[in-house]
C-alpha cells in the first residue's frame, strides 16, 4: 500500500519510519529544503513526563525511553545522533493541590522518578532559586510586577530523570537517515498546492512545481499548517488547530561562569508563567511561556507569514519572569526566536486519528509539546493507519496501545477527533 505524509517534521518522519516497519511504501513530501526545517526546529524538545491526562504521561514516559535508547530504536545510521541530557526538571504550580497530588499519584504508578518537595527542600537543593510565589503572573510594566506577594511557593513537582534533546533538528535527520536506510522516499522542496480524492479512491497530490503524487492513504503531519491541508482535502474536524506564534529567549547562564558545566535544571514555572532549560551545553538558559492568563495569545491566520523576528515587550517580559525565579540572571542583548505551534485550541492535546475520508488521516495540533512523544505518536498512527486499512471502525473499537518499553497499555481515544474537550490546563503545560 502506498502512503504519502505531507511533513517532514519530527512527527511525519516518525509516521514514516513506523509504517515502513509495518511494510508499507511510504513517501514524505515537504515544500522546505530539509527534514525537521519547519516548527520542530524551534522546540526546545524538553521531555517530561508531567501532563493533566493520564494517557499522555503514558505516552510522553515511553517516549522518555525511545529517547534514551535512541540508537537502537533507529536501528545503524552514519550521521552524527542526538544527545539527551537528564539534569531533571522542577514544576513549580501556583499551588500543590488535590489535581497535582493526582498527577503525582499517576506518575507514581507508572514507575516515574517523581516526587513532591516542600518550599524548604526545594530552597535546600536549588539555592539559586527564588521561592516567593509571583502567581499570578503580570505583565513587567504593571505596578505590582516587583510588589512582594507576601507568600512563598507551596513547593513544587521534581521529576528527576526530565531531559531535553540536542537537537530536535538531528533528531528528525536522524529518523529520515534510518527511514531511508529501510525505503522511505523523501520529496523535498515540494509544496502541496491540491489534493483530490480520485474516483477509484486514490488521492492525488498536486505540487507547486507541477508534480503529481498518488497514493492509496495520506497523512496529515503538517504541523502549523494542518489546518490549511485540511481544508485542501475537504475535511472538517469538531476540533480546531490553529497556529499560534510563540517566542523563545536566550539569556547567559549566570551559574555557568563561561564553563559549560553547570547544575542548571529544567523548570516549568506556572507560577510565574515561564519554563526554562540549560542551552549550549549550560553556557545559556532559553525561556518560554506557560501562557499566563494575563498575556494575549498571538494566534496567526496565515502560517506563511507571521511575524518571524523577536519582540522587545516579549523578550523583556519573558526574561524579568525568569529572573523573578533566578535573580542573578541579567538582562542582556535580546537573543531568541520566533516560531509556530500548531494548537487544538479547545484543549491543547493532539489529534492522531482516522477522518471521515477513507483513506486521510491526522497527526496534527502537538500543541507546542509533542516533541517528546513523537516516535511514539508515529508508531499510534501506524497503528491506526494499520487497523483501519485492515477494517477496523477505530471510533468505536480505538487501539488500545502496548507500550514497548515501559510495557503498559494505553486507550489511545483521547487522541481522536471525536474526543470531546480533555479537561486540561489549557497551556503548553498540557
Ligand atoms: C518554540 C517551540 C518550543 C517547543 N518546545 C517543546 C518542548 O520543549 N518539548 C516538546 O515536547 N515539544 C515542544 N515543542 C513542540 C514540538 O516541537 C512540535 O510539537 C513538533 O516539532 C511538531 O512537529 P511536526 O512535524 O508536527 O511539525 P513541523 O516540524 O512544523 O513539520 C511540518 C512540516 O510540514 C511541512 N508542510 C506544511 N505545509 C506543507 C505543504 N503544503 N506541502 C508540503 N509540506 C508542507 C512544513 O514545511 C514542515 O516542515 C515546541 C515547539 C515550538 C515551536
Amino acid at each position: 500500500m502506498r502512503i504519502t505524509i505531507i511533513g517532514a517534521g519530527v512527527v511525519g518522519c516518525s509516521i514514516a519510519l513506523a509504517l515502513r516497519r509495518l511494510g508499507m511504501d511510504v513517501t514524505v513530501v515537504d515544500k522546505l529544503g530539509a527534514v525537521g526545517h519547519g516548527s520542530t526546529s524551534a522546540s526546545c524538545a524538553i521531555v517530561r513526563r508531567y501532563y493533566s491526562e493520564p494517557g499522555m504521561i503514558a505516552l510522553a514516559n515511553e517516549g522518555a525511553h525511545v529517547w534514551a535508547d535512541w540508537e537502537n530504536f533507529l536501528g545503524p545510521i552514519d550521521d552524527d545522533k542526538i544527545v539527551f541530557p537528564r539534569p531533571g526538571m522542577l514544576f513549580i504550580p501556583p499551588e500543590i493541590d488535590a489535581e497535582v497530588r493526582a498527577i503525582v499519584a499517576e506518575m507514581h504508578r507508572l514507575n516515574i522518578k517523581v516526587s513532591i518537595l516542600d518550599v524548604e527542600e526545594v530552597r535546600e537543593r536549588f539555592s539559586y532559586l527564588d521561592t516567593s510565589s509571583n502567581f499570578p503572573p503580570l505583565p513587567p510594566d504593571h505596578e505590582a510586577f516587583f510588589e512582594s506577594r507576601g507568600r512563598e511557593i507551596e513547593g513544587a513537582v521534581f521529576e528527576e530523570d526530565a531531559g531535553y534533546v540536542v537537537s530536535p533538528g538531528l533528531a528528525t535527520q536522524n529518523l529520515r537517515d534510518a527511514g531511508e536506510r529501510d525505503g522511505v522516499h523523501f520529496q523535498l522542496n515540494r509544496e502541496v498546492q491540491r489534493i483530490d480524492k480520485r474516483d477509484d479512491g486514490k488521492f492525488e497530490l498536486r505540487t507547486e512545481d507541477g508534480a503529481s503524487i498518488e497514493s492509496e492513504v495520506l497523512v496529515n503531519a503538517a504541523g502549523p499548517h494542518s489546518s490549511i491541508i485540511n481544508r485542501l482535502a475537504g475535511v472538517k474536524l469538531a476540533l480546531t488547530t490553529r497556529p499560534l506564534r510563540q517566542e523563545v529567549h536566550t539569556l547567559r547562564n549566570p551559574l555557568s561562569n563561561g564553563s559549560t558545566a553547570s547544575p542548571l535544571l529544567i523548570v516549568g514555572d506556572m507560577d510565574s508563567g515561564v519554563y526554562w532549560r540549560p542551552e549550549g551545553g549550560g553556557r545559556d538558559i532559553i525561556v518560554g511561556s506557560t501562557e499566563p492568563d494575563c498575556d494575549a495569545l498571538d494566534w496567526v491566520d496565515d502560517p506563511d507569514d507571521y511575524d518571524d523576528e523577536i519582540s522587545e515587550p516579549y523578550w523583556r517580559r519573558q526574561s524579568m519572569r525568569l529572573m523573578q525565579r533566578f535573580p542573578e540572571v541579567k538582562l542582556g542583548p535580546a537573543r531568541g526566536l520566533s516560531a509556530l505551534y500548531d494548537v487544538t485550541v479547545e484543549d491543547w492535546y493532539p489529534i492522531v486519528d482516522r477522518t471521515d475520508l477513507p483513506g486521510y488521516y491526522l497527526c496534527i495540533g502537538t500543541s507546542g509539546s509533542s516533541f517528546k512523544t513523537s516516535p511514539v505518536l508515529g508508531q499510534l498512527l501506524a497503528e491506526v493507519i494499520g487497523a483501519c486499512e485492515s477494517g477496523r471502525d477505530v471510533d468505536q473499537n480505538p487501539i488500545q496501545m502496548k507500550l514497548r518499553y515501559t510495557g503498559y497499555t494505553v486507550d489511545t481515544s483521547f487522541l481522536s477527533r471525536n474526543r470531546g474537550v480533555i479537561q486540561s490546563s489549557g497551556t503548553v503545560i498540557g
